[in-house]
């Protein structure tokens, strides 16, 4: 899941950017307007957390301006505490807003109910327990479990098996799962894939009988259940 922040104060923005990555969310963060619009109109985001009061453009022109083309969750982040403020932008094509100061807890709740709301259109399957055999996984509690037992993942672990669970059966090249985890391009740090394959290996598979994750060689790894 790709967020995209525009928040000017730059501390909160780097406390957002810090908080939602150990989430598990891949975060890029623009600290005007300008260059936020720029970025929601040319990424490919799964939601915005977006800042009322900006330099550049404001909240609510950016709001406008993004509405004529895309329908990006957004979740607005105002100082302001007139109704008639939240109302503007409710009406503008804001889907929530949170009141500044907020708990982050109350931030990732709403960003978590959006993304669920949202995902019927994005994701036909919609759905946010996924499994394969004995693995589950709770994508809102953020919880897997292999046969009842709970896997104890890092936040880059369970954004890597949760993309190879909705995807079983696909084979999934070192690339797309860098570009989708990591946010990066790879082309020669392949093995930064590979080692976080492995450790999750350790945790996924060998406590147990069944191996699900796979290696293709050449290609990239798959996540199915496979006669032995
Ligand atoms: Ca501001």
């Amino acid at each position: 899941m790709r967020l995209l922040v525009i928040e000017d104060e730059v501390k909160l923005a780097e406390y957002l950017r810090k908080g939602l990555t150990e989430e598990g969310y891949v975060v890029d963060v623009a600290h005007n307007g300008v260059d936020g619009l720029h970025l929601a109109m040319e990424g490919d985001y799964d939601l915005l957390v977006l800042d009322g009061m900006l330099p550049g453009i404001d909240g609510l022109g950016l709001l406008a301006a993004l509405r004529q083309s895309k329908q990006t969750p957004v979740l607005m982040l105002t100082a302001r505490v007139r109704v008639e403020d939240r109302v503007k932008g409710l009406q503008g094509g804001a889907d929530d807003y949170l009141v500044k100061p907020f708990a982050f807890s109350e931030l990732v709740a709403r960003i978590q109910v959006l993304l669920r709301r949202a995902r019927p259109a994005r994701e036909p399957e919609g759905a946010t327990v996924l499994g394969l055999s004995d693995l589950e996984m709770d994508l809102l509690r953020r919880k897997a479990t292999r046969a009842g037992r709970r896997l104890d993942l890092t936040a880059k672990e369970f954004t890597l098996l949760a993309l190879l669970l909705r995807r079983q059966g696909e084979v999934l090249s070192r690339t797309e799962i860098a570009e989708q985890v990591w946010d990066i391009n790879f082309d020669s740090a392949t093995n930064v894939i590979d080692v976080a394959v492995r450790r999750l290996r350790g945790k996924l598979d060998a406590p147990f009988e069944r191996t699900l994750l796979h290696t293709v060689r050449g290609m990239g790894y798959v996540l199915e259940e496979r006669e032995e």
